[in-house]
């Protein structure tokens, strides 16, 4: 498959810090950047380093009430107060912070629209938790809410794809747009009934000419890669390939990995590779191509850059040997006093039959869902 795959950088991106004791680390995008430099994923002109850039004030209202956006400009140059009900802290500079994050994945939307690359990735993004009039779960502006918007009206597009595959529901992107016949929102997370934000279940379809077009899929706890696997490909192709989108967006949020500290799930390297190899081959069959990856949640340091640069890699089509580099591993116990791993892949797990049980229920529950949309 060709195209040529982009990752948006900039140094900017460790300022989005809600604070010392705070889960969301900024050290793991600038980890993960120097991983897949350190694993010579961009060593060719298959690759490139893309510019971020702020987002205009204008373009964040794509999404967010003018209100919203206000009171963050006041918090910011405060430098305290609650975005939200607690998750949420304001900080100094929050405001250029996350308008950064949003820019990035902006830059990565023009990018594949003008057609110089095809996929784009931006680590920093993901923020899907945040509503039009409030911050949630870590998150200040909605990037991948305010992208979708931009691209429909900068690039007229008809038919948009987003996917969200961390392991919190991606309620502030499905409700946003909850009515919005011009996107299929598929999202696997684990269950409300045991993490944040407590929504997402199979019978949320969408309303009016959207019902049947959004796509929940909540997982129990301890859902591994097999059963995940399962689920994603019975849903995912086929809905996907009749919907023909015109470009597919993926949150990929790490917090599914079978270490993180805030989420339950199970998966491992190798699940994350096949659902982005996936959406990869998707893309390309129906979209010329055209996939930008988003980062999201993730709290294990020792997980988060190996997850994402596994992601990078199949997006960007090299294969990826297993050691940790040396000067990688420096940086990393400089950075962090977590052990270092060991590898970059994971090596397989096995399921127990509970849970792939469980997870064949919920798809059936989906499917049920979807019929009755129908009606
Ligand atoms: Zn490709
Ligand atoms: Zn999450």
């Amino acid at each position: 498959m060709t195209g040529r795959t982009g990752l948006v950088w900039d140094d900017g991106f460790v300022n989005y810090d809600l604070g010392p004791f705070h889960p969301l680390r900024p050290i793991r995008v600038k980890l993960t950047f120097d991983l897949i430099r350190s694993k010579g994923l961009l060593d060719d002109d298959t690759v490139e380093v893309v510019e971020a850039r702020s987002a205009t004030r204008d373009e964040i209202q794509l999404f967010h009430e003018n209100s919203y956006v206000s009171l963050v400009e006041e918090y910011s140059r405060k430098g305290s107060g609650l975005l939200d009900a607690g998750d949420t802290p304001a900080f100094k500079g929050c405001y250029e912070a996350t308008s950064l994050v949003v820019g990035a994945s902006l830059a990565a939307a023009d990018m594949i629209m003008g057609g110089k690359i095809s996929h784009s990735f931006n680590p920093s993004g993901g923020l899907h938790h945040a509503h039009p009039e409030r911050a949630s779960g870590f998150c200040i502006f909605n990037d991948p809410a305010i992208v979708i918007s931009y691209m429909k009206s900068k690039y007229h597009l008809k038919r948009l794809l987003y996917l969200d595959i961390d392991a919190h529901h991606g309620d502030g992107v499905m409700y946003g747009y909850y009515d919005d016949p011009t996107l299929l929102n598929i999202d696997f997370h684990e269950s409300g009934h045991y993490l944040f934000p407590g929504t997402g279940f199979p019978d949320e379809t969408g309303k009016g000419d959207a019902r049947g077009l959004k796509q929940n899929i909540p997982l129990p706890p301890s859902t591994g890669d097999q059963a995940y696997l399962e689920a994603f490909r019975e849903i995912v192709p086929r809905v996907v390939r009749d919907f023909k989108p015109e470009v597919i967006l993926v949150q990929c949020g790490a917090d599914g990995h079978i270490d993180d500290r805030l989420a339950h799930l199970r998966l491992t390297t190798n699940a994350y590779s096949e659902i982005v190899g996936e959406m990869h081959r998707l893309a390309h069959e129906l979209c010329n191509g055209r996939l930008l990856l988003f980062g999201g949640g993730g709290y294990t340091l020792a997980n988060v850059p190996r997850v994402w640069t596994v992601a990078f890699a199949t997006l960007s089509n090299k294969s990826l040997s297993d050691n940790i580099p040396i000067e990688w591993a420096k940086k990393f116990e400089n950075a962090t006093k977590d052990p270092i791993p060991g590898n970059v892949h994971d090596l397989p797990t096995t399921d127990t039959e509970q849970t792939t049980k469980q997870v064949r229920d919920t798809v059936a529950e989906l499917r049920q869902s979807l019929k009755m949309a129908e009606h």
